[in-house]
């Protein structure tokens, strides 16, 4: 080596060396990209392996499609006590991360609903990433179908925000695991109307656990989101003569529920609305630390999956408030139990809406219980649900 550097000149040993720096850097480059590669990997897997742990889920399946562009995961918390039945949403997440954290609470909240209801159905939920005015297509749809169908009846979808009865037509085109079908093709139809009626009868008991009555004429009730379920809900709230108030991202939406009703449009705060009843109808964890202090309602009742951004923490606050929260996963059950009519072949409105209606004692006592005990009605709910789920795995673990 040192023969060869003596026959080069100054220049060529300049080169050498610079080439020499040059290959260093690219090893501790190419080094560093290896061990940062690995560690993010090893980082996502203990993430999502202990998030499924800690929330206690069995099984999480990431679906993606090049050609049609799809992104889904699908979410099977618990199977105890059947197939994990729970909708599809379509939301245009931030970040997959958002997706996923979305995907997790939504399906575990099923598993609870399903089991306080006394459906035999476990929890699960999917949710598509992207924007739902611009990604659909009846391919789409299909490829996602096929999906489902890898699980062989393991996961059950449905209709939840963002999705319509002409989506499940197409996800049915690949898989019979689907509900919520078109009414007319023999299938439940929207669940929504359904939902907005279980929400009713819970908001009705909570507000005879606070005020003493159930009825709700004069009541000031602010319905956050006139969507699907808030619009319906509206009308019952209507036939009650209450004092409606509404919110809405899409001016539309809110003008045509207000024109059709006489509901008053809200522009202001939601949150510091001095009404009696706050009826959370849009996305999820509206009851968070900046809009809990605000709030000046006595009676938290709405459709909305996981209301509390921290169940624990919020759930807690409202009870030394002296706010009567009705839990989500027990009043929003309504369509789920229409989804459950369809799936097991008893697709009959009226035992439907007989089965929905029993949303107001459960409530009531849940209600009861949760005075009773010292806790939240988020954990009395919780208890019961887990009572359940546990009996069914003991039953099983006998054969
Ligand atoms: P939807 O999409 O039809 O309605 C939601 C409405 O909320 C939309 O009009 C939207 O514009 C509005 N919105 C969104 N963000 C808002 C905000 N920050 N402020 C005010 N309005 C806002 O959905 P949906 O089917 O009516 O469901 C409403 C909620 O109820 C969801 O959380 C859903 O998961 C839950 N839920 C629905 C059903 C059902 O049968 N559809 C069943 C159980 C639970």
């Amino acid at each position: 080596m040192i023969d060869l550097l003596q026959n080069c000149t100054k220049k060529d040993i300049f080169k050498i060396l610079l080439q020499c720096i040059e290959y260093s850097f690219l090893k501790i480059i190419y080094s560093l990209k290896m061990s940062d590669i690995n560690v993010l990997k090893n980082t996502v897997k203990s993430t999502v392996i202990k998030e499924m742990s800690e929330m206690g889920h069995e099984q999480i399946v990431f679906c993606y499609d090049k050609p049609t562009g799809l992104k889904a995961i699908i979410a099977i918390h618990d199977t105890t006590l059947g197939p994990a039945l729970g909708g599809t949403r379509i939301w245009d997440y931030a970040t997959e991360e958002e997706a996923l954290q979305d995907a997790l609470r939504l399906s575990r909240g099923m598993t609870f609903k399903n089991a306080i209801s006394g459906l035999n159905l476990g929890g699960g939920k999917a949710v598509i990433i992207g924007d739902a005015s611009k990604i659909k297509s009846e391919a789409f749809f299909r490829r996602f179908g096929q999906f489902i169908d890898s699980l062989g009846g393991k996961y059950i979808t449905a209709e939840d925000v963002n999705m319509t009865t002409e989506d499940i037509e197409n996800i049915a085109k690949e898989t019979k695991h689907v509900t919520g079908m078109p009414q007319e093709k023999g299938g439940s139809g929207d669940p929504s109307p359904v939902t907005a009626y279980g929400v009713y009868m819970g908001m009705k008991a909570a507000a005879k656990h606070a005020f003493g009555s159930d009825r709700l004429a004069g009541k000031k009730i602010a319905v956050q989101g006139v969507g699907h379920v808030g619009s319906y809900l509206v009308d019952y709230l209507v036939k009650e003569k209450a004092e409606i108030y509404i919110t809405d991202i899409f001016e539309e939406k809110l003008n045509a529920v207000a024109q059709k009703t006489g509901a008053t449009i809200v522009s202001s705060d939601v949150y510091s609305l001095d009404v009696d009843i706050y009826a959370p109808c849009a996305l999820g964890a509206t009851i968070n630390d900046e809009s809990i202090n605000k709030l000046q309602c006595r009676v938290i009742a709405g459709a909305a999956n996981n209301q509390l951004a921290d169940e624990k923490k919020h759930g807690e606050i409202l009870r030394k408030k002296g706010v009567v929260y009705a839990p989500d996963f027990v009043i929003n059950a309504g369509g789920v139990t229409n989804c459950y009519a369809e799936f097991t072949g008893k697709n009959n409105s009226d035992e439907v809406y007989s089965l929905t209606r029993n949303i107001y004692d459960t409530t009531l006592n849940i209600l009861k219980k949760a005075d009773q005990d010292g806790i939240t009605p988020h954990e009395a709910a919780l208890e019961l649900a887990l009572k359940r789920i546990s009996n069914a795995s003991k039953v099983k673990e006998n054969y």
